[in-house]
């Protein structure tokens, strides 16, 4: 089993209420690896320029993580910025150069194509639709996209998600997606684009699950200081994943553990700048925050 992940590799720089972080590792598919590297081999797509160097490489080493997939070219790599507002609720991008991005033709290695599990993190659908034409036949495909596609590439996006098994978005995508405020009226319009399994992923708020057998919704974890909430939702869908392609199974008891996973990545995802508290995240710090969890929504009958 093994996981296709294609995404962005960026440097990011960050700005919070608690301080500053300048080009720092990030980007969509550096999150979903090394949460779903706790989990299951991942096989990295993704591109970057000639000023990424070994110590940015450093976050993936000594993980299972592929990294034959990750096309070096000449130009600069992506760069996202982003300022936080006070609540951290809501940032503002400042800039987004796209650099050796613009021009991603994913390719992807022979010895990815028979890659069990695969997701496509949020690019270009007709970009996502090409990774799907070069692999064999996962036994399952996830993805996540943005309002930037779905307002942008409406058409296309929905010729992908024929193909998608799991989507991933959060609460204002998944209303401008359907036309749907109403988030349940949303999650049958968007299931019936496609994918079985829809995740809305709420913030601070935390997500919802629906499928054929109804709806299923975790907290984000009460935690008491978070510093950066840059790549939570990456980190999420890592930690997602990752345990499904593990567990080899995706029912709705697998699926609604894999919520409660994700969200447990994501929680220490943010106690830090960029990756690194996920950098010295532990198994043993995994389980015993799904346990605190398991304290946290646990409730008798009346
Ligand atoms: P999240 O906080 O989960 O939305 O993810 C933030 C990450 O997404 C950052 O590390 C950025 O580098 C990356 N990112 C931001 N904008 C884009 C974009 N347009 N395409 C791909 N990745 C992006």
């Amino acid at each position: 089993m093994s996981i296709l992940v294609v995404g962005s590799v960026a440097f990011d720089t960050v700005e919070t209420p608690f301080g500053r972080a300048e080009r720092v590792l990030g980007g969509s598919a550096s999150f979903f690896s090394l949460a779903a590297s706790f989990f299951a081999p991942v096989n990295l797509v993704a591109v970057v320029g000639s000023d990424f160097g070994e110590k940015e490489l450093e976050a993936f080493r000594g993980r299972p993580i592929d990294l034959a997939g990750l096309e070096r070219v000449d130009g600069k790599t992506f760069h996202w910025q982003g300022k936080y507002s006070l609540d951290l609720n809501s940032r503002d991008t400042i800039c987004t150069d796209l650099n050796v991005f613009e021009f991603f033709e994913p390719r992807i290695p022979d010895a990815y194509r028979a890659s069990t599990h695969v997701f496509l993190g949020n690019i270009d659908p007709v970009l996502q639709r090409r990774v799907l034409d070069q692999v064999e036949r996962p036994a399952l495909v996830g993805a996540d996209t943005m309002n930037f596609w779905i307002s942008g590439k409406p058409r296309e996006l929905r010729e992908t998600l024929t193909r998608v098994d799991i989507l991933l978005i959060n609460d204002s995508e998944a209303r401008e997606l359907s036309g749907e405020w109403s988030l349940p009226k949303a999650a049958r319009a968007i299931r019936a684009m496609g994918p079985q399994t829809l995740v809305i992923k709420k913030g601070e708020h935390g997500v919802l699950l629906f499928t054929d057998g109804g709806a299923f919704a975790a907290p984000a974890f009460p935690l008491e200081h978070v510093f950066d909430p840059t790549g939570a939702g990456d980190t999420f869908a890592g930690g997602f994943f990752g345990y499904l392609a593990a567990a080899g199974r995706h029912d709705d008891a697998h699926l609604r553990r894999a919520i409660v996973v994700g969200s447990t990545l994501a929680s220490y995802c943010v106690e830090a700048f960029s990756l690194d508290r996920l950098r010295t995240l532990t198994r043993p710090e995994i389980e015993a925050r799904y346990k605190a969890f398991l304290d946290l929504t646990r409730f008798d009958a009346l």
